[in-house]
């Protein structure tokens, strides 16, 4: 990552490392945030209540970077420090009525599909306008920016950079519109692709497997 951001000519605290585990146990998570990578993610709500719960004493920040059905509010907006599958107007209402009934807020990255993928998860680029107006709009839900996946390194004219590159172009073009503090955060950038990433601009990069590189 630092060598990525040197040859970016970015700062190296411009860049957050968000460790994702859910390849480990609860055990090695532990280890990770002891040794100082306070930011956390879990795919799946269900794994993430019980990584909160695990690792409650040492309070890690946890970010949920996989799909979020409705059912499922309730119980992640009170654990999550940050959402980052924010992908349709109706999880969008129930965010909004869960964290106001809680009175709290909710932080939210919108999660863009840059491919024409139907396995990618995400808003269609054509509906990341209306999804990010209403996200601006909805009073307990905070909007931080955008969260996107490159195209499957194996598919025909996969090009992660490229992919980068469009979230970075959507998001700017947003700017004009939306505060600018609320389009800030590009989550982009995981174990393969991460040096493109922080290339285009990635301030989040969701890194799973090279952490995790010889363990069993
Ligand atoms: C699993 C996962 C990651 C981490 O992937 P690695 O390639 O293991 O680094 C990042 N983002 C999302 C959305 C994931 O599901």
């Amino acid at each position: 990552m630092a060598e990525a951001c040197r040859r970016a000519g970015r700062g190296v605290g411009e860049v957050t490392l968000i460790g994702v585990t859910k390849y480990v146990g609860a055990d090695v998570a532990r280890i990770l945030v002891e040794c100082g990578c306070r930011e956390l993610a879990e795919s799946r709500p269900q794994q993430l209540w019980d990584r909160a719960a695990a690792l409650a004493d040492l309070a890690p920040h946890w970010h949920l970077v996989g799909h979020l059905q409705r059912n499922k509010v309730h119980r992640t907006v009170s654990v999550v420090s940050l959402m980052h599958t924010l992908d349709s107007l109706r999880l969008l209402t129930a965010i909004e009525a869960e964290a106001a009934s809680a009175e709290r807020s909710c932080d939210v990255l919108v999660e863009v599909n840059l491919t024409a993928d139907p396995e990618r998860s995400g808003c269609g680029e054509a509906d990341v306008p209306a999804l990010v107006a209403a996200a601006v709009a909805a009073p307990h839900v905070r909007l931080r920016g955008l969260m996107g996946m490159a195209s499957h390194p194996d598919a025909a004219g996969a090009d992660a950079r490229r992919d980068f590159a469009r979230l970075r172009e959507i998001r700017d073009r947003l700017a004009r519109e939306v505060p600018p503090e609320m389009l800030r955060e590009l989550s982009m950038g995981m174990s393969g692709d991460f040096e493109e990433a922080i290339l285009e601009g990635s301030t989040m990069v969701r890194i799973g497997s090279a952490l995790f590189e010889g363990l069993r």
